[in-house]
């Protein structure tokens, strides 16, 4: 029932230490909830009415990251530097306190202290992230899911809400939200990571203060976003984010989506807000996030550009895709990294159609985008949101698999010094005669460095 990994371990040590000192401690928030789930925590926190100043004098490694905050991370006493359990997975000890106003929506002006646990519980945004539990009360005995329940402390029906699957803002939803609008997006990603549904009074409020989201940073949605996408639930996390108005907020072009219908010779399964959908259901837990906006946003470029012709188009859907996509990545300051190869995902998407009748050169080129395995697993869902046919799929597949490296990506015949020893001059020339070479080489036209040369003075004659 519960971990034996040095890190509860480490915190269980803490919470002692606390409470010799005659401190109250308790393991609160996540971790709690985690446990009650049979799910093992990222990480521990202990909740305790020890002040900073306390926790610093207690233990001899410590940071104070977050003083005036009242969080303290304490690394565990007996791990040295060396040990890879060591200062990675310190415990955040932090003081009761029951917060003030949020004046700006993100960060409470004043951080009260307090010595009741109760009233620490009421500042944490859901019923189910408000536990607390002894943990040293009986800790060898929690070997039953009672013996663990029964050492909770619930000041405001987590338990209950916990056994039911319910999301349910502590206190009163429209004022929680008022003061902190990360805790409309926090909603749903819980809602969505434990299959839970979010409790009709905290739904509504959510839908009433969608709109404020945009005082959250842009980094701060992004994150969240992205946890949404890469914890193995992202349909259940944009339906709901559809369903209380926080899509139309964050990713108007995503929720632009809906409604917007597609041939239904290519696409069965209906309109490209379902098929995105689909997508998003084949995304795995653990997912580079890349691939996972790659599949969000590949479709992006559809909405603007449906037309009824013959039948339904949506010519350059790609190339519009691709400019909508970099804005959404500027907007949400993705990485230069990131962004490459969220862009390169929508621009590359509807290649594979075409890999079979690619020339050699082009083939090899397009096994060569980074990260091809990110590409290929955003077109196998593609095909699984729609049609279900794999053969591109799997042509594209099993080429990549078998083509050694070497043919992807050979040593170049020529280089720019052999030209210059050949008597041409630099310049922007010099790149068309190194890509000719190339494409002649990947062809398997020519083998070796004369006959690259010899291609050369035929295509690009001295003088
Ligand atoms: P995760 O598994 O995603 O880390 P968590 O519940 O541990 O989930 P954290 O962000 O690590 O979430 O926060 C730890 C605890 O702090 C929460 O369980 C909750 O009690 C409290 N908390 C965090 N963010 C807020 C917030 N914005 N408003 C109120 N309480 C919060
Ligand atoms: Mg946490």
């Amino acid at each position: 029932m519960l971990p034996h990994t040095p890190q509860f371990e480490s915190a269980l040590e803490i919470l002692a230490t606390l409470r010799v000192s005659g401190y109250e401690a308790y393991l609160a928030g996540g971790c709690v909830r985690d446990l009650l789930l049979d799910r093992e925590p990222e990480d521990y926190d202990v909740a305790t009415s020890a002040t900073p100043d306390v926790v610093l004098g207690l233990f001899p490694r410590t940071i104070a990251v977050g003083a005036h905050f009242g969080v303290v991370l304490v690394a565990d006493e007996v791990a040295g530097p060396e040990d890879s359990r060591g200062p990675e997975h310190p415990t955040e000890v932090a003081t009761f306190r029951s917060d003030g106003v949020y004046s700006d929506g993100r960060h409470p002006d004043e951080v009260r202290y307090t010595t009741l646990a109760e009233e620490d519980v009421r500042r944490r945004d859901f019923t189910i992230n408000g536990l607390l539990l002894d943990a040293l009360r009986a800790a060898d005995s929690f070997a039953t899911p009672e013996a663990l329940r029964s050492a909770v402390i619930d000041h405001v029906g987590g338990l209950a809400d916990l056994d039911a699957g319910v999301i349910r803002a502590i206190g009163q939803p429209e004022r929680r939200f008022e003061e902190d609008q990360l805790r409309l997006l926090r909603a749903v990603r819980f809602a969505a990571r434990f299959g839970f549904s979010i409790e009709p009074a905290t739904h509504a409020a959510i839908r009433r203060h969608a709109a404020r989201i945009h005082a959250v940073s842009r980094e701060r949605v992004r994150d969240e976003l992205t946890k949404m996408l890469t914890e193995g639930h992202a349909r259940r996390a944009f339906e709901l984010l559809d369903q209380t108005g926080l899509l139309a907020q964050v990713l108007p072009e995503v929720a632009a989506m809906k409604g917007v219908e597609q041939p239904p010779q290519f696409h069965p399964e209906g309109d490209v807000w379902i098929h995105t959908l689909l997508l998003l259901e084949q995304l795995q837990a653990g997912c580079p996030l890349t691939l996972a906006w790659g599949a969000l946003l590949h479709d992006v470029g559809k909405p603007p550009t449906f037309r009824r012709a013959e039948r339904i188009r949506f010519d350059g859907h790609v190339e519009v895709g691709v400019a909508m996509g970099a804005e959404i990545c500027r907007r949400f300051r993705f990485s230069n990294d990131e962004t490459r190869q969220i862009l390169a995902l929508i621009q590359n998407h509807m290649r594979f159609a075409d890999a079979g009748r690619m020339k050699a050169s082009t083939l090899k080129r397009f096994f060569r985008l980074e990260s091809f395995d990110q590409h290929l697993a955003l077109h196998r869902m593609d095909c699984l949101a729609a049609s279900g046919n794999l053969d591109h799929w799997d042509f594209v597949r099993q080429g990549y698999e078998a083509m050694p490296e070497e043919a992807v990506r050979p040593r170049p015949l020529v280089t720019g010094r052999e030209l210059i020893a050949a008597g041409y001059t630099p310049g922007p020339r010099f790149k068309e005669m190194l890509r000719m070479v190339e494409d002649a080489q990947l062809e398997g036209v020519i083998a070796t460095p004369d006959e690259a040369m010899n291609l050369v003075g035929e295509r690009f004659p001295l003088g």
